[in-house]
């Protein structure tokens, strides 16, 4: 069984308060961690959660306003006194490395491990990570300084076999690497078996989309069109939807719609301002035009999983 899941750290935007920490989210695909910005106070819920920190080998950063970076140097630190020792990359759209550096610069740090760093192409979307199981493309976001969403794409999973075929023909496992791959088998004394009677279909490939700080942009559904699972801020309710075009942020109702048009399958809205204490107004909002839609409660795991 795989896991594809996104744990909310934080869902607060502007400033932090009590119960809302600024963004963040682990994104777990098949025991692989991969963070998703780190407002101030991620490292202590990193450790709430009982997050290994040093699993973390990649950060994804949506851009630098403070309240979505801010926690990155702290969590950069730690890594160091707990002995970290592997490359640790970091995604940007702007230079943070010229951030960070100054903060090592002024105490006198000099990291045990390397850095690298990735600047991410905010205007045109792209590759920045892939390996053999999933792909991370960026998403171009429109908001007052360079931003960028990203969009992470399980690859095609193997064929899974049929465990009754392979001892039918009595297939030796040397082969099975073989026939995953969709290759047909002949046996020792020659007799061919087409791979469609050995395996079954794959088990389904998964999609998340982080969706930032923006405007309302209808070009997102394009690069995430059919996604599983979205995540889009939904800084306002519609009453202050001036100050959403003003600011270059979203109401709930338009996360909503780029949700519809990308034909999401379901939507977490987040990053709320702190004018709503009930989060309800901006849920009803958001419902009334895409109904599986979900807060980003803080705390709450999100999990994508097989149909059974
Ligand atoms: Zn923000
Ligand atoms: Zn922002």
């Amino acid at each position: 069984m795989t896991k594809f899941s996104v744990l909310i750290l934080g869902n607060a935007s502007a400033a932090p308060t009590l119960k809302r920490n600024h963004t963040s989210q682990l994104i777990n695909i098949n025991e692989q961690y991969y963070l998703m910005d780190c407002g101030e106070g991620t490292q202590l819920k990193l450790r709430e959660h009982k997050i290994k920190l040093q699993r973390i080998n990649h950060i994804f950063i949506s851009h630098l306003h403070g309240d979505h970076y801010l926690g990155l140097i702290g969590l950069i630190q730690t890594m160091h006194l707990l002995g970290r020792t592997t490359d640790l990359m970091i995604y940007c759209p702007s230079d943070i490395e010229e951030v960070i550096n100054v903060h090592l610069k002024v105490s006198e740090s000099q990291l045990k491990y390397p850095i690298i760093y990735k600047r991410v192409n905010h205007k045109k979307s792209e590759i920045v990570f892939e390996n053999d199981k999933v792909e991370v493309i960026s998403i171009p976001l429109k908001h007052k300084i360079p931003c960028s969403g990203y969009f992470f794409k399980e690859k095609q999973k193997p064929l899974r076999i049929n465990p009754k075929a392979i001892k039918r023909y009595e297939v030796p496992k040397y082969q099975i690497n073989k026939i995953k791959i969709g290759e047909d088998y002949t046996s020792s004394d020659g007799v061919f078996i087409k791979n469609s009677k050995l395996t079954m279909d794959p088990l389904p490939s998964f999609s998340y989309a982080f969706c930032s700080d923006t405007k309302y942009l209808e070009e997102i559904a394009t690069v995430i069109n059919g996604v599983d699972l979205l995540y889009h801020e939904a800084t306002f309710a519609e009453e202050h939807a001036d100050r959403a075009k003003k600011t270059l942020h979203s109401t709930a109702k338009q996360a909503a719609k780029i949700a519809l048009i990308s034909n999401a399958k379901k939507l977490i809205i987040g990053h709320f301002s702190n004018r709503y204490p009930d989060l309800n107004v901006l849920l009803n909002e958001a419902k009334s035009v895409f109904i599986n839609t979900e807060l980003a409660v803080q705390g709450n795991e999100f999990e994508v999983s097989n149909p059974q």
